[in-house]
């Protein structure tokens, strides 16, 4: 009763008796029920009135707050959040270009093209159209990946940590698999090589050090219990110094000698050979295969610029006990992904158009020059939207490939950097600066670093994106205002 007391004292403040019903409310929001249906529309009436009466009655809502009018804007502007995905389009400006927090690769245009006309129909995933039989979802992938990697058979499951996983349980469960120390890699999360080889019912038998590792330290480790030799691309660091390792084409004929199969675990591998574009140079799978290597395992979603797949390419002895390991049929890729990765496959067979169609080589190729002039573009357009809090420079930068191709290697690149005029309180107004970029409708991902906000603009290559980034620029200035 104190509260309809207080109501009356402050007149204009809403009394829970001034709310309307939830069956009220409803009636008023036919356009929406008509669009939404009934269920959600009213759940969300529910939790907005339950929310307003809560406020009514600690005497917070206004007169106002409680029109018609303004209670079907919000349940509008409540059903419209509810419904908005989770998963949301952003602007890469940390200079880090395969991003796997940011979806890694980006996908070729010609790989998303025919996706919403094969996924929203039947399609021929598992069968075969020449004999009107069964046929194996793998075989829409298997010919190109032969053709363009030189292997005689390959299969496909659902990343490379899949394929890993898959190649050392079919080959060596119950059995040892012989590693370099200097290789027993961590990739991030729960994916460390000694524990997918428990995983996988492997027994991981280490060999040499950190930093040296000789054949001999394999041949020695040779045993009636061993099953395969390993090499695992160290991809995401780098052991310099006093070191020595063995390459791929003399371990091989240790393995072979044994008659054991060797298998290489690549990480990112690339399809084709950076370094015609300055790019350093990582080994490929077809080079790995050349060599010797009887299974080589590489990811779809990294430099090969596809969707998130594990590829696995090899002789066909080792190919089919891999694929008929029953744990292939719980790593197996979906028709979604699949379908992309044919279409990037089918992008290498044209390799002179590669720096146009696949946008992570597009990316990683943009030339210098591009970027310093978008760059010296945009910096007063920034500078002017962030004034008199921040000052804008352009820059030079040195981004990364990223996802743990070519740990060490740094991309020469351009941007803006973007520092707070205030000595005090460096620290918050960059946070409140990266915050406010992260919150516009297309969000901004920048890195802070040395006391500034680095916009590197390597992947701000497609002009939708720098309209849509210029377009967002008041919209920055109202937020910090
Ligand atoms: C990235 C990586 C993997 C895992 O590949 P995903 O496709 O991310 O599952 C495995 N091994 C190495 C060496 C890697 O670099």
């Amino acid at each position: 009763m104190s509260q309809s007391r207080e109501s009356v004292v402050h007149g204009s403040k809403a009394a829970p008796k001034d709310l309307p019903s939830t069956d009220k409310l409803l009636r008023l929001s036919e356009p929406l029920l008509a669009e939404h249906g009934h269920s959600l529309v009213a759940a969300e009436a529910r939790a907005l009135l339950d929310r307003l009466r809560v406020r009514a009655v600690a005497g917070e809502l206004s007169q106002e707050a409680v029109k018609p009018e303004r209670l079907q804007a919000l349940l509008a502007e409540r059903v419209a959040a509810r419904l908005k995905p989770r998963m949301q389009a952003v602007l890469n400006l940390t200079g880090t270009v395969i991003h796997t927090n940011l979806g890694r690769s980006l996908l070729a245009d010609a790989a998303l093209q025919d996706l919403p006309r094969l996924m929203a129909g039947p399609n021929n995933l598992e069968f075969d159209l020449a004999s009107g039989g069964r046929g194996d979802r793998d075989s829409l992938v298997e010919g190109l990946l032969c053709e363009l990697t030189g292997a005689e058979a390959a299969t496909v499951v659902n990343n490379n940590a899949a394929a890993v996983l898959l190649a050392i349980a079919a080959l060596a469960r119950g059995r040892e698999v012989i590693l370099s120390r200097g290789e027993l890699v961590e990739i991030g999360g729960a994916f460390r090589m000694p524990d997918v080889m428990a995983s996988a019912g492997a027994r991981l038998v280490e060999v040499g050090t950190t930093n040296r590792t000789h054949a001999r330290d394999y041949a020695g480790a040779i045993s009636p219990e061993t099953a395969m030799l390993m090499k695992v691309h160290t991809s995401n660091y780098q052991v310099q110094g006093f070191t020595a390792a063995v390459e791929e084409a003399e371990l091989a004929k240790i393995a072979h000698a044994h008659d054991l199969p060797l298998v290489t675990d690549l990480g990112s591998g690339a399809l084709v050979d950076l370094s015609q574009w300055g790019l350093p140079r990582e080994p490929l799978p077809q080079d790995m295969l050349a060599a010797g290597c009887d299974v080589v395992t590489f990811s779809g979603d990294k430099l090969l610029g596809g969707p998130q797949a594990g590829l696995i390419v090899g002789k066909r002895e080792f190919i089919e006990r891999i694929r008929k390991f029953p744990m292939k049929r719980a790593l197996r890729m979906s028709k979604l992904p699949l379908a992309a990765l044919e279409a990037t496959l089918r992008l290498y067979l044209r390799p002179e158009r590669l720096t146009e169609d696949l946008p992570t080589l597009r990316l990683l190729t943009r030339p210098l020059e591009a970027i310093r002039n978008q760059a010296e573009q945009l910096q007063p357009l920034l500078a002017a939207a962030l004034a008199p809090r921040y000052t804008v420079l352009v820059r030079e930068m040195l981004g990364q490939i990223g996802s743990g191709s070519l740990p060490v290697a740094r991309l020469p690149s351009a941007g803006l950097v973007i520092a707070p005029v205030a000595s005090k309180g460096i620290g918050t107004a960059l946070e409140r600066l990266a915050e406010a970029l992260r919150a516009l409708p297309l969000p901004v991902i920048a890195r802070i670093a040395e006391d500034q906000l680095w916009l590197d603009l390597r992947c701000l290559d497609r002009a939708d994106h720098q309209a849509a980034f210029i377009g967002q620029l008041s919209a920055l200035q109202e937020a910090l205002a």
